[in-house]
């Protein structure tokens, strides 16, 4: 059963890092008049009420996109990601929201999720909107079935909640079948950074490098020291088929993130190609 819920999570640093970016490969996919696809895998809710009892639990969105709307002067490359987080009063748009409100008519959204509290929201959030199609199914297994899309020009954000230790396996299975099948798709996979004792990024890292992709960026933003037992110290993005100068575009961003977000000195940032295309 999941129990993994993103309201009590949604716009800390971690959604920071991952929707910036998302902004960015947004908008370098619009620069063509061509309609795409954006597929999200794991899609959560869609929106979440910061005023609501789970978001305030521990209040993390104050770390993150509450730092971000104070310093928006200093991020102008982020516009339409913080145009968007501020179009809903008291709500944090979580991906498939950022992802709506900045396509176009012609694109199209194919979103998935798999707990049933979540579709549910989700369908109440996004349901109504011509461009969407919402799957209640597991995102791994849907991403392999639905590779390529039509059309097959695109991005994939896959964000699993990694509860169960098997989800680092499928995200890897489920990006190399679809990179075999869709070898021109943007592929995003956010992860986290734990502590010692519990992190796989290393691995994760490690086993990305031979699921046959072109090329493949990795940005990784922490925001406290990584302690040994518990905790997530920061998060990650690994990005395969990244449009051109993207990585300039993140060599820029992250040090301002890292200055804006930092909890402690461990704060720091990462990136790195680990397979540069041709
Ligand atoms: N992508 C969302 C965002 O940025 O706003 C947040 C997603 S949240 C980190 C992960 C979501 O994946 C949760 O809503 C969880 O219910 C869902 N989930 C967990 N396992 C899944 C699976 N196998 N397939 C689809 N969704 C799954």
């Amino acid at each position: 059963m999941l129990s993994y819920l993103h309201s009590f999570h949604a716009g800390n640093h971690a959604d920071v890092l991952k929707h910036a970016a998302l902004s960015l490969l947004l908008n370098r996919l619009k620069e063509k008049d061509k309609p795409f696809v954006y597929i999200d895998t794991h899609a959560g809710a869609g929106i979440y009420d910061l005023k609501g009892d789970e978001a305030r639990k521990n209040s993390e969105f104050k770390g993150g996109i509450g730092r971000l709307r104070q310093a928006h002067e200093r991020f102008p490359e982020l516009t339409d990601y913080l145009r968007v987080a501020q179009m809903h009063d008291n709500h944090y748009p979580g991906s498939p929201q950022v992802a709506a409100d900045m396509l176009r008519d012609g694109d199209r959204l194919i979103l998935m999720e798999l707990h049933n509290r979540e579709v549910r929201e989700l369908r109440k959030n996004l349901g109504g909107d011509p461009r969407v199609a919402i799957h209640h199914r597991d995102g791994f297994e849907g991403l392999t079935a639905l590779a390529p899309p039509k059309p097959a020009r695109g991005l994939v954000l896959m964000d699993p909640s990694y509860e169960v230790a098997e989800d680092y396996e499928k995200a890897l299975a489920a990006l190399a079948g679809a990179a075999a099948r869709w070898p021109t798709g943007i592929y995003m996979l956010w992860y986290p950074v734990l502590a010692r004792q519990r992190d796989q990024s290393r691995l994760l890292r490690r086993r990305l490098q031979d699921c046959g992709f072109n090329s493949l960026l990795l940005a990784e933003l922490r925001v406290r020291e990584q302690q040994e037992e518990f905790g997530m110290c920061g998060s990650a993005l690994a990005v395969v088929n990244a449009p051109w100068r993207f990585d300039q575009q993140l060599r820029n961003l992250l040090p301002k993130l890292q200055a804006l977000l930092a909890e402690d000195s461990g704060a720091g940032w990462k990136l790195e190609w680990l397979i540069k295309g041709g």
